[in-house]
């Protein structure tokens, strides 16, 4: 049985009763189709680099994982639907599924730039001490301080600095780590400072009472 690759239909006859596109045209805009939303798609993933840049979230490194999955999962599905469409086969579940996943990079850029940008609340403060840091080479080069963590749920945390934060501080460093709560409720790093011993250090904001 073949598809047309514009509406689905089965076995069309040509040009195809539903659409009223000739298989020649539907394969092309079909394959168009493709790269755009590929293109816009990807476009999405970069668009997360500067919003992580300006609010970066303390559980930046999952989320990174997270974007690799799905990016990987994505472009995986774009080759199977372009091959499934030389061979004429049936698109229309995968393509549902290709069509889901385009927004998530954008979505997830947008949560970020939000959670950050119209976060009000003021940071409150951890002191801590550096345990080592982390580079790497190649285009998005990460900057980690690895610290001490201060909640009750790890014992490291990676925060995500920039080039001037990381070259400054050293393992063994005291730092004073500043956390904004997020508006969407994703904890992101206001700024790590050096912790001055002696300094009579606030203690955390909180702005809700009990
Ligand atoms: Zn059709």
């Amino acid at each position: 049985m073949r598809y047309c690759l514009n509406c689905g239909a089965e076995n069309p006859p040509e040009p195809c009763e539903n659409c009223g596109l000739t298989m020649q045209l539907a394969a092309f805009i079909f394959r168009r189709r493709l790269v755009y939303f590929t293109a816009i798609f990807l476009l999405g993933t970069m668009a997360f680099l500067p919003a992580a840049k300006d609010y970066p979230p303390l559980e930046l490194d999952q989320m990174l994982v997270f974007l690799g999955v799905v990016a990987a999962l994505t472009l995986l599905l774009a080759v199977v639907l372009d091959q499934r469409a030389r061979r004429g086969q049936s698109l229309e579940a995968l393509r549902r599924i290709f069509r889901a996943l385009l927004p998530l990079p954008w979505m997830l850029s947008l949560l970020l730039f939000v959670n950050g940008w119209l976060d009000k609340t003021p940071p409150m403060i951890a002191v801590t001490h550096v345990v080592s840091k982390f580079t790497m080479p190649g285009l998005v080069r990460p900057h980690r301080l690895i610290v001490q963590s201060w909640r009750a749920t790890g014992r490291l945390e990676r925060l995500p600095v920039d080039e001037d934060d990381y070259s400054r501080f050293r393992a063994g460093d005291a730092v004073e780590v500043r956390v904004a709560p997020g508006l969407a409720g994703i904890p992101w790093v206001y700024s790590v400072l050096r912790h001055e011993p002696g300094l009579v250090i606030r203690a955390p904001a909180q702005p809700h009472s009990p």
